[in-house]
């Protein structure tokens, strides 16, 4: 099954007109919550998502994900993979690992998020796990915004600045690449339509 209708059909892509957490408009907002919510079609998404690792040269012990967004995405891909799941969380505005989860030196970790935009918690995630002695090998993510280069999908153009460490592979199951503006420049205020925060009114 296509990923975009999956998500469609879950409610997960939504269409109209939103302010992105970055404050730019789109025409397009994507929850993956909504997708996840359903325990069936994650497990089949991260299923799909572990083979395109397993067919990598990419051999990983445990998945890592930031808080909270790519919890449900990173424990699913672990069991998947038959793999341990650890996550990271902001306190105090940094990225840290609480709860007695432990990073044993030169453990291999992907970093596993449900979407990546620019990676920049990805990238914070990755900082900590290897400040504590493991190593990053791969990111993954279910959805990917088109600014980052994928392993297994071959994306034209990129829509802007990626803050992944290139030489890191990223698997991801879909590239949804939105139209992003800037509020001025932005067509549907253009149009008098008044733009609102995604989950405002759903
Ligand atoms: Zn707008």
């Amino acid at each position: 099954m296509e990923i975009e209708s999956i998500y469609r059909e879950a409610n997960a892509l939504l269409e109209g007109h939103f302010i992105l957490s970055s404050g730019k408009h789109s025409k397009f907002y994507l929850q993956s919550a909504k997708v996840l919510e359903n325990p069936k079609l994650a497990e089949y998404l991260a299923n799909r998502l572990a083979n395109t690792i397993k067919n990598s040269s990419v051999e990983v012990d445990t998945i890592c994900a930031p808080a909270l967004g790519g919890i449900l995405a990173g424990y699913e891909l672990a069991r998947a993979l038959g793999k341990k799941s650890i996550f990271v969380e902001r306190k105090d505005g940094e990225m840290q690992l609480r709860r007695g989860f432990e990073v044993k030196s030169g453990e291999k970790f992907i970093i596993c998020e449900d979407i990546i935009t620019t990676g920049g918690s990805a990238m914070e995630a990755k900082s900590v796990i290897e400040k504590l002695g493991g190593e990053v090998v791969g990111f993954a993510s279910l959805a990917n915004r088109g600014f980052c280069k994928t392993e297994n999908i071959d994306i034209k153009i990129l829509k802007g600045e990626c803050k992944l460490d290139r030489t890191v592979p990223l698997f991801t199951l879909a590239n949804f690449s939105f139209e992003i503006f800037d509020k001025s420049e932005c067509p549907m205020c253009r149009d008098g339509d008044v733009a609102v925060k995604p989950g405002s009114r759903v």
